[in-house]
């Protein structure tokens, strides 16, 4: 596998020939600048040598398996830093989030991985589908990555996604709940840096993949979506040039150049709650193709089950992340208000 690898330099090739795991998990050096781990298949860490680094930082793609515009970011980077095109001043772990999924080409096997975090997986009826017991093993490769290294650390971690639908933004990203902790200017900047100028603030605890990585380890840990899924292959790679060029940069330890924080350049918005599925007649009083961060007015009807209507609450909503066809008790969509810089550092 070693081989394999180190000829192909493309890891996502050799994830996807062993989707479910790797018989042996190994490592090398890249020159005498770099010491690279494979730990598990889709799982892999890149830790710079005599170099005095400060940051770990995860990056993980394919949490969905549909969504293929990251993975090829990701997968690009890592060929790179595998062709030693890229040198790293910081320690880096890549995660193919469900290549099992990947492989099926949907979004998940038996249930949403990015439901199934901070010990959700094992709540229940317990560890018993591929998603369940994938979501156990990548919380102990972020614990083992972030724990082992001491003193003064930045944690970082990236979830990056593709939305299912339009979106009146394309790119936006969604900031973890974090009580006693102000967001952070300078990595909303850093979001907008990579074209991301919009930011969601979660208003409560999840079970997603950043919100595990912010609340356990005080990581500035972020959903990003990267706009509409299209198959592999087919992803305009120039729509994430910025992200990518911002990534290396953080990766390699350069002058960020972040710009001033200006709200003029950004769009906030507080998740004022989710709209919870209690009956399997939930509908929505909207069509299919409407776009995320459509805004409604108070009182309009947004959906109905139970021969009941969920109506607009505050003077305007937007939605975000609409779907009706969740399991009962599932959050069936996100709805927003517009916010302000006051919860900011
Ligand atoms: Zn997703």
């Amino acid at each position: 596998m070693f081989h394999e690898l180190k000829q192909s330099k493309d890891f996502l090739a050799l994830t996807l020939a062993h989707p479910q795991y790797l018989s042996e998990s190994f490592d090398f050096d890249l020159g005498e600048h770099t010491h690279v781990e494979v730990w598990d298949t889709g799982v892999i860490v890149f830790s710079p040598k005599h170099v005095k680094h400060s940051k770990d930082i995860v990056l993980s793609c394919a949490v969905h398996g549909n969504e293929t515009a990251p993975i090829e970011l990701c997968n690009a980077l890592i060929t790179q830093i595998l062709s030693e095109e890229l040198k790293l001043a910081q320690r880096v772990m890549f995660l193919i989030g469900n290549p099992a999924a990947i492989h099926n080409g949907t979004r998940f096997i038996d249930e949403n991985l990015n439901r199934l975090f901070n010990g959700a997986h094992s709540r229940d009826e317990g560890l018993c589908n591929p998603e369940r017991v994938r979501a156990h093993k990548l919380e102990q490769y972020v614990d083992r990555f972030y724990a082992s290294q001491s003193g003064e650390r930045h944690r970082i971690h990236y979830d990056l996604h593709t939305a299912i639908r339009g979106s009146k933004h394309e790119k936006f990203a969604i900031y973890p709940y974090r009580p006693g902790r102000k967001y952070s200017r300078e990595q909303i900047m850093f979001l907008e840096s990579c074209g991301v100028n919009t930011i969601l603030f979660h208003h409560e605890p999840t079970t997603t993949f950043s919100y595990f990585s912010s609340e356990n380890y005080r990581a500035d840990a972020f959903t990003i979506e990267l706009g509409k899924v299209f198959p592999i292959g087919q992803n305009y790679m120039t729509r994430f040039i910025a992200m990518k060029e911002m990534l290396t940069l953080l990766m390699t330890g350069k002058d960020l150049q972040l710009p001033e924080f200006d709200l003029k350049r950004l769009n906030l918005y507080q998740v004022c709650r989710s709209v919870n599925k209690h009956f399997d007649d939930f509908e929505f009083n909207f069509t299919n193709d409407v776009e995320n961060f459509t805004a409604f007015p108070k009182g309009y009807t947004l959906a109905k089950e139970g021969g009941k209507a969920v109506k607009i609450e505050h003077e305007f909503e937007s939605i975000v992340f609409p779907n009706a066809k969740v399991p009962v008790g599932q959050r069936t969509v996100l709805m927003l208000k517009t916010a302000d810089d006051s919860n900011l550092d």
